[in-house]
């Protein structure tokens, strides 16, 4: 069976997460590592993360999706955003040792003008130094499959293979699967979830696939907008997101919402989200 919550807030700190979202009914979490728009990171807190770790543990949580700051960009052209993403990610790392096992998932940034065959390498070498800076980490790092806004990298499944191969311990590489991005990117996963997940199996392997982001779209498929709705109220529908959660090749995976929902909201669509899971 695979696990249901959403994207939670990190101000209470880490323990209060875990009591957040085990009051939504979730029994995994997303949230930021450091401020999603902003650069300097809290120190966290050993005591507060060995807490959660015995929440998770209790509760039976299933891995948490943790979610790299929106700055972070790898593949920025200003060298001074680029050193940023370099901190960060090492930074990011370094703090999730306190929560070993869990998933590390950022966007693979945006090439603005400079082409995916620059950046491509570049996003490969932010990642190579973050996991050589952290050689015993037990965190492993996820790249979000991305809608294609503007320069976004990691659009299409052969974007995201060309970043992974080139890491050099591939053991600590793996992907997200955000289902309105891919969606808005042009892949049919109303009409065709079947086709897009043999896609992916043969350009990634579908082994490598650790994480879904379970959002609806505002925007038809090919739309390259990014622009998420709650589950059933948007252009994916409700019978196509409850064919993802069911599909057996994803059926043990997190499922991560991300939809624009207050606490109420969230917990009505995990509890949805369960009843699919529980069929
Ligand atoms: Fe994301
Ligand atoms: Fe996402
Ligand atoms: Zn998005």
């Amino acid at each position: 069976m695979g696990y249901i919550g959403n994207h939670v807030s990190s101000s209470g700190g880490f323990f209060a997460m875990g009591a957040h979202e085990l009051d939504l009914g979730g029994d995994t979490f997303a949230f930021f590592t450091r401020n999603p728009r902003g650069g300097a990171s809290r120190a966290a807190d050993p005591e507060d993360a060995a807490k959660l770790m015995r929440l998770l543990t209790e509760h039976s949580f299933g891995p948490l999706v943790a979610h790299a700051p929106y700055t972070l960009n790898a593949c920025s052209t200003n060298e001074r955003v680029a050193a940023f993403a370099r901190e960060a990610m090492t930074g990011d790392l370094l703090k999730m040792q306190l929560l070993p096992g869990q998933f590390y998932n950022f966007h693979p940034g945006s090439h603005l003008g400079q082409g995916p065959e620059k950046a491509i390498p570049q996003i490969a070498a932010v990642v190579n130094e973050a996991l050589a800076a952290v050689p015993e980490g037990r965190t492993t790092v996820l790249l979000e499959t991305m809608a294609g806004k503007g320069s976004e990298v990691g659009r299409t499944f052969e974007e995201l293979r060309m970043i992974m191969d080139r890491i050099d311990r591939p053991e600590r590489i793996g992907v997200t699967l955000d289902t309105c991005h891919v969606w808005d990117a042009g892949y049919d996963i109303a009409g065709n979830l079947d086709g897009v997940l043999k896609e992916f199996d043969e350009v990634i392997g579908l082994e490598h696939l650790k994480a879904i982001h379970l959002n609806d779209s505002k925007n038809p498929c090919g739309s390259r907008k990014d622009r998420h709705e709650k589950l059933g109220k948007g252009c994916i529908g409700e019978e196509a997101l409850r064919r993802v959660v069911t599909h057996p090749a994803l059926a043990s995976l997190p499922f991560i919402l991300e939809t624009p929902n207050e606490d109420e909201g969230y917990r009505r669509e995990i509890r949805m989200v369960r009843s699919w899971m529980e069929e």
